[in-house]
């Protein structure tokens, strides 16, 4: 579970945070002091800084910057004066978003959740493309030899079905459209239209999908178009 770190030195606001965060089923420090707190976002692993502008010792826009030199984790800033979110932006310190205070639960909570989950899939990507082979659940792609693999047993792809599953293994969680899909996976010039992607992700899930209704790679968004779950 996401390990999140508060900085805010206001003890009520800080057990608040702290409360609908782990209502959420994350896990949650907190720090007043901003020198320790910097500290220990530079020595310990989080995976998302909840960092209050104005704190004792060292103040969040300072903290901010040493944070992004080192570390991409995302940061939520908050800050209680309207007039501070525009001098965060105009600084450029690579805070991920604001907010002001007082704001609700539900929009930290959701937030937070939006933020974790970009950057997971950031990390996930990044994490891939280093490794020739994509693996995940059972299902391996060899991009050197283009073999695709179910529980060790391997399955024939032809060439465009296996670009369109590795276009989207490529970029988990992420929705395409079948336009998008058309237009990064076949030549600008090929013969056809996003039915044809349509045949495509079917052929595809025939082959890797062991209930081909309930795709576990594969995920249709109705109306919108298709993802790689991770
Ligand atoms: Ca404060």
């Amino acid at each position: 579970m996401a390990k999140i770190l508060i900085l805010e030195d206001e003890p009520s606001i800080a057990e608040l945070e702290k409360d609908y965060l782990e209502l959420s089923e994350f896990t949650v420090e907190v720090e007043t002091d901003g020198e320790k707190g910097l500290h220990r976002a530079l020595t310990e692993e989080f995976d998302l800084f909840l960092l209050d502008l104005m704190l004792p010792g060292i103040d969040g826009f300072e903290i901010c910057k040493r944070i992004r030199e080192v570390k991409n984790t995302p940061i939520l800033m908050v800050s209680a004066k309207k007039d501070d979110i525009d001098k965060i932006r105009g600084l450029g310190l690579g805070a991920d978003d604001y907010m002001t205070k007082p704001f609700s639960p539900s929009e930290l909570v959701a937030r937070v959740k939006a933020h974790l989950a970009r950057y997971e899939s950031l990390t996930n990507a990044a994490k891939m493309k280093k490794n020739d082979i994509v693996e995940i659940r059972g299902l391996k792609i060899d991009r050197s030899s283009r073999r695709v693999f179910l529980n060790g047993e391997e399955k024939n792809l032809t060439t465009k079905e296996f670009e369109v599953l590795l276009f989207l293994a490529e970029h988990p969680n992420r929705v395409y459209t079948k336009e998008e899909l058309f237009r990064e996976v076949w030549d600008m010039d090929a013969i056809g239209d996003s039915a044809t992607v349509t045949v495509h992700i079917k052929k595809v899930r025939e082959k890797i999908e062991l209930d081909k209704s309930n795709p576990q790679f594969i995920e249709t968004l109705w109306g919108v178009g298709y993802r790689f779950k991770v």
